[in-house]
């Protein structure tokens, strides 16, 4: 196994204190280096850092408005920026912690101390990332969950609507599912929940495509810069996918195999991102018509 070792930015005008900081940290992390606040904010647009030791007194752009400038930023926002300075300026510690810092070094630096600070701040870091996954994600099956889907639609939806490009929409759900819980035990439904889901998802290919848990046993497809054509070859690709997952129903009135019902809309996007409702409740429309029409189909709007 590899392990890959986080990457430190440090930005400071004087090299020496660039080298000093090195030479504690460059055995546990991969170190960038910047020596003026703008190249600094280029380097971790760049790189994407996991933490930034940043300089307080710099020429031209100081600490503070670099610091502004990287929260504002949301490509670089969520990077931690610990402030290096000497003990003569803590006083402005506040203005610091304002800018958005989450720590202060005081310079002349301690190896140990560095060391362990930033040990701390990223490992805090991996917690609240983890955090911010889990909670777009479903519990059961491990796929997206509703509130991703609403975030990535209302994306796409813009960029739709920018590019003038089509967007399709699958709504997608188990077919006599209550008879499958009543039959073989909710034990057994959520296990069929969880490989449904994932042959959705290995359905889809680009990285853009997103399979989300939508509620109960009903999952929903974005599929961006696809057409009604390639949205309506993608659902075919599901349908074949659950029916090789071969899980047996015997209580279905449709197959002899758990089978799955599909609703597909697509569009291009106009108008503010409350418009995508539109386009839900369109799929929402067909996948009752498959449900009206026998169940295990595809029906396009
Ligand atoms: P249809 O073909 O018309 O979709 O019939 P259906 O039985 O699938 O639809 P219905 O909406 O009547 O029932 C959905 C069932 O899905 C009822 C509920 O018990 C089950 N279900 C929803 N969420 C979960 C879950 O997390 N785990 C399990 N095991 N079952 C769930
Ligand atoms: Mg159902
Ligand atoms: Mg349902």
């Amino acid at each position: 196994m590899t392990t890959h070792k986080a990457r430190i930015l440090i930005v400071d005008d004087e090299p020496i204190n660039i080298r000093i900081l090195h030479k504690a940290l460059a055995d546990d992390y991969v170190i960038l280096a910047a020596t003026s606040g703008a190249e600094g904010i280029a380097v971790a647009e760049r790189e994407r850092p996991s933490l930034i030791l940043l300089d307080v007194v710099m020429p031209e752009m100081d600490g503070y408005e670099v610091c502004r400038r990287l929260k504002a930023n949301p490509q670089t926002a969520d990077v931690p920026v610990i402030f290096v300075t000497a003990m003569s300026n803590v006083a402005d510690e506040a203005t610091g912690l304002e800018a958005g810092a989450i720590d202060y070094l005081t310079k002349p630096i301690s190896a140990p101390i560095v060391r362990l600070r930033i040990r701390n701040q990223l490992e805090l870091k991996h917690y609240r990332d983890m955090l911010v996954e889990l909670s777009f994600q479903d519990g059961l099956t491990g796929i997206p969950n509703r509130r991703r889907f609403d975030t990535h639609l209302a994306t796409e939806w813009k960029r739709s609507a920018r590019l003038n490009g089509p967007l399709s929409l699958l709504l997608i759900d188990i077919d006599h599912f209550k008879l499958y819980n009543d039959h073989y035990g909710h034990i057994a439904g959520d296990d069929c929940l969880r490989r449904v889901a994932q042959a959705l998802k290995a359905s889809t290919h680009r990285p853009t495509d997103l399979v989300a848990r939508y509620g109960g046993e009903e999952f929903a497809c974005i599929l961006p810069e696809t057409g009604a054509d390639g949205a309506e070859a993608i659902a075919h690709h599901m349908q074949d996918a659950v029916r090789t997952l071969a899980i047996p129903h015997a209580r279905s009135l449709v197959s002899t195999q758990v089978t799955i019902s599909l609703g597909l809309a697509s569009c291009v996007a106009e108008g503010d991102t409350g418009r995508a409702e539109d386009l839900i409740r369109r799929a929402d429309a067909a996948l009752y018509a498959a449900k009206l029409g026998g169940r295990n189909r595809l029906e396009r709007e």
